[in-house]
Formats: structure tokens, sequence, C-alpha cells
């Protein structure tokens, strides 16, 4: 689990409470986003095998303690939304990983799940290796969502992992977009933007 003052509305962590300095300075669309824990052994490892491995008792078992955080955050939700794959991706792997994990987690907390509300309006390039700046004009207007399963609702965008937020960002944009009233972000982990960016 992240510790220590998180910014409150990017989550990341910051030396005194408040807003980090991205956030004050050019505020991510969402309400919040936060993560349960940190992108390392041994939540790196898991995940890895729900992406390749199919492995559904995995996010069964990861929508657990994911439930309990999430409870403890207090959102006033309606819906669940995962990042979806883009259509080539999909193809290929023959699942979306993070549906293993939102679907579960909705259930348990009674909300309700719309998987296919957001989609991916073109195919985005690997996040993989690059900067933070190059992230989000890589994201940029990447989702389409549908304002019938959004409009009024206060959605949660669900991802596997995080690093620095512009998929949510993109995300979130679209959902507004559609007429969301609110958005806000959870992801199973989180990578810290100023180690790892490259293997993210
Ligand atoms: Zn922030």
């Amino acid at each position: 689990m992240l510790t220590g003052n998180l910014c409150e509305k990017c989550g990341l962590p910051v030396a005194h409470a408040g807003l980090c300095q991205h956030c004050q300075s050019n505020p991510p669309p969402y309400r919040a986003l936060r993560a349960w824990a940190a992108f390392d052994f041994p939540i790196r490892q898991a995940l890895h095998k729900l992406k390749y491995r199919r492995d559904m008792g995995l996010g069964d078992a990861l929508a657990v303690p994911l439930t309990r955080f999430a409870e403890s955050l207090n959102w006033p939700l309606d819906v669940v939304v995962p990042i979806p794959l883009g259509r080539k991706r999909r193809r290929e792997r023959g699942y979306n990983q993070v549906d293993l994990i939102a679907r579960p987690l909705s259930l348990a907390l009674g909300l309700d799940y719309k998987p296919a509300a957001l989609k991916r309006h073109r195919e985005t390039n690997s996040q993989v290796g690059l900067s933070a700046m190059e992230r989000r004009a890589n994201m940029q207007n990447a989702f389409v969502a549908t304002a019938s399963l959004v409009r009024g609702k206060t959605v949660l965008v669900m991802d596997d992992v995080s690093t620095t937020g512009s998929t949510l960002s993109s995300s979130a944009e679209a959902l507004y977009q559609s007429g969301a009233k609110d958005v806000f972000a959870l992801t199973v982990a989180r990578a810290l933007p100023h180690h790892g960016l490259k293997q993210v």
C-alpha cells in the first residue's frame, strides 16, 4: 500500500498534504485517482500473470482487498467501467485483464458494471518506455464513451496499473464529454513515475 501523504487528486506521494505541483498547475479531469498497492513484488508478478495467462481465480483474489480498499475511500459511486483494450490487442489476448478484477469488484460493491461504456477511439501505441509528456500525447482522445450508459452517473473507471495517470485522465475526459456526473479512478497498482517508467 502507498503510505504517507498522497496528492489529494492524483494519489502520488507528496511531502505535504494537499495537491502535488503537477495537479496544482495542470489538474487532471478525474476527481481522484487511487491505487491499492505499489507496483512491486508480488503485485507486479500477479498482474503480469493476469494479463498473459487468464487466471480468473487471481482476478477474484485481487478483487477482495481492492474492494475493501474501495470501500474505505467512501466515493459516491454508481457504476464501474474498466479501461478497454484496443480491438487488435483484445483479439490477440481474447480477454481484458482489467475485466477479471473490475467485474467481481462491482459485484462485491453492489454497483452496476458497464464494460461497454468506454471504447478505444483508435489504436494507441504501448506506453512502455514513453516519458510522461509522450504518454499524455499518446493517450489524447484515445477513448469514446457511450452516453446512454454514463449520463448523470458517478463513474469508477478502473485499470490494472497506472503510472502518470494519462490513460485514466483521457478516459475521464471521454466520460465527462458523454455526460458523466463525476469520475473517480482506481487501479490495483501504482508505478511511481520517477522510477520504473521504462518498464511499465
Ligand atoms: Zn497530484
